[in-house]
This record gives structure tokens, sequence and C-alpha cells, in this order.
């Protein structure tokens, strides 16, 4: 529930003050397998926390990112399918994690309800 509600601040914020009546059409966001969201219950909460806001009916477009690892050891890099972090080559603890951990918000799509309906990316 924190991180819909961290969604919803951002991307309130993100809005520039000059649109009126701005609506919230779509939140692009980019999230890691080890940043422990389940996309699905994400969406959900987000629904019910953008009740009655300029959120209301915007959808989130997740895309989640491989985790990526990394020997220090020998320099190995491989896609981690388990958060179990050994090298598979030297058996090495000394494991990097490369990615995976993010939760970015990557783009907001905006309609303004203006006369020429165009639609703000950000
Ligand atoms: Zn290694």
């Amino acid at each position: 529930m924190g991180i819909a509600i961290e969604i919803v601040k951002i991307t309130i914020d993100s809005i520039p003050t000059e649109l009126k009546n701005p609506t919230v059409k779509r939140i692009h966001l980019e999230i890691g397998k080890l940043a422990a969201v389940v996309p699905t219950s994400l969406q959900f909460c987000f629904e019910v926390v953008t009740k009655d806001t300029i959120l209301e009916g915007a959808k989130l477009h997740i895309e989640e990112i491989p985790v990526w690892a990394k020997c220090k050891n020998c320099g190995y890099f491989w896609m981690a399918t388990e958060p179990i972090f050994m090298c598979k080559k030297c058996d090495s603890g000394a494991v990097e994690i490369v990615s995976g951990q993010e939760l970015d918000i990557t783009g907001i799509e905006v309609d303004d309800n203006g006369d020429d309906s165009s639609d703000y990316l950000f």
C-alpha cells in the first residue's frame, strides 16, 4: 500500500501546475524483480488509493526488470532467477546485484482536458 501512495504523491507533484483540469491516463513504471512488488497487488492498491482523486481510472504500465548479477571475483555476469547469489562459475559469494531492485516512474501520461485535447508525457 505504501508504494501505491508514494506513486500517487510523485505523480501529483510531477503534473505541471498550469494544467487546469488534468486527468492522469497512464503511469509507466519500471519495477525490478527484487523490489518485492507484485504487479497485480500494486494495481489493486493503486485503484484503492486513487479513488476520488485526479488519478482515478489511471492505468499502471509496469515493466519488470530482470535481476542481473555480477561476480566481483571472476567477473561472470548472469541473469539470476532466484534470490541466492553465489557465483555460478566460481562459487564466490562476492556477488553484486546490478539490476532488479529499481522502482522507477519512467513516464506519466496526462490529458489536460483542454480544447486541443493534447496529451502530456513526462
Ligand atoms: Zn565468480
